[in-house]
């Protein structure tokens, strides 16, 4: 838990949010300004910032993480395919610094 980090918040409960699923690992809760039908936040629950801190010792919670998207997308109805986007650092529009992997989908998702 970092101070100051909203997603660490969140995921203590601290800030509430429109929580989807949670496990010892992974925290998912509905993105507050939805760019899609469906659009998750899946937040592994240790903190590091971005991809670029990313360390040795987060490889087996990001493989967790990727894992567990499909699993998420079917339960949201998503049967036809999701997008899986991060963000990285302030030039990739990234504005929550606690690793983080947007789940979108729905009828209206734009072409990328
Ligand atoms: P990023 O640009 O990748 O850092 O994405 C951060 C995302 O967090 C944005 O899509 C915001 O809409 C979302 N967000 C910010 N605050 C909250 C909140 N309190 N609850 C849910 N989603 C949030
Ligand atoms: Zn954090």
């Amino acid at each position: 838990m970092a101070d100051d980090c909203l997603f660490c918040k969140i995921i203590s409960g601290s800030i509430p949010s429109d929580k989807v699923y949670e496990d010892e690992q992974i925290f998912v809760f509905r993105d507050i300004n939805p760019k899609a039908e469906v659009h998750l936040l899946l937040v592994p629950k240790v903190h590091f910032a971005s991809l670029v801190d990313m360390q040795q010792h987060h490889d087996a919670v990001m493989a967790y993480s990727l894992r567990k998207l499909p699993e998420l997308a079917q339960q949201q109805g998503l049967d036809s395919g999701f997008r899986t986007i991060i963000n990285t650092g302030k030039g990739g529009g990234q504005v929550v610094f606690h690793l983080h992997m947007h789940l979108l989908g729905g009828p209206s998702l734009a072409g990328f």
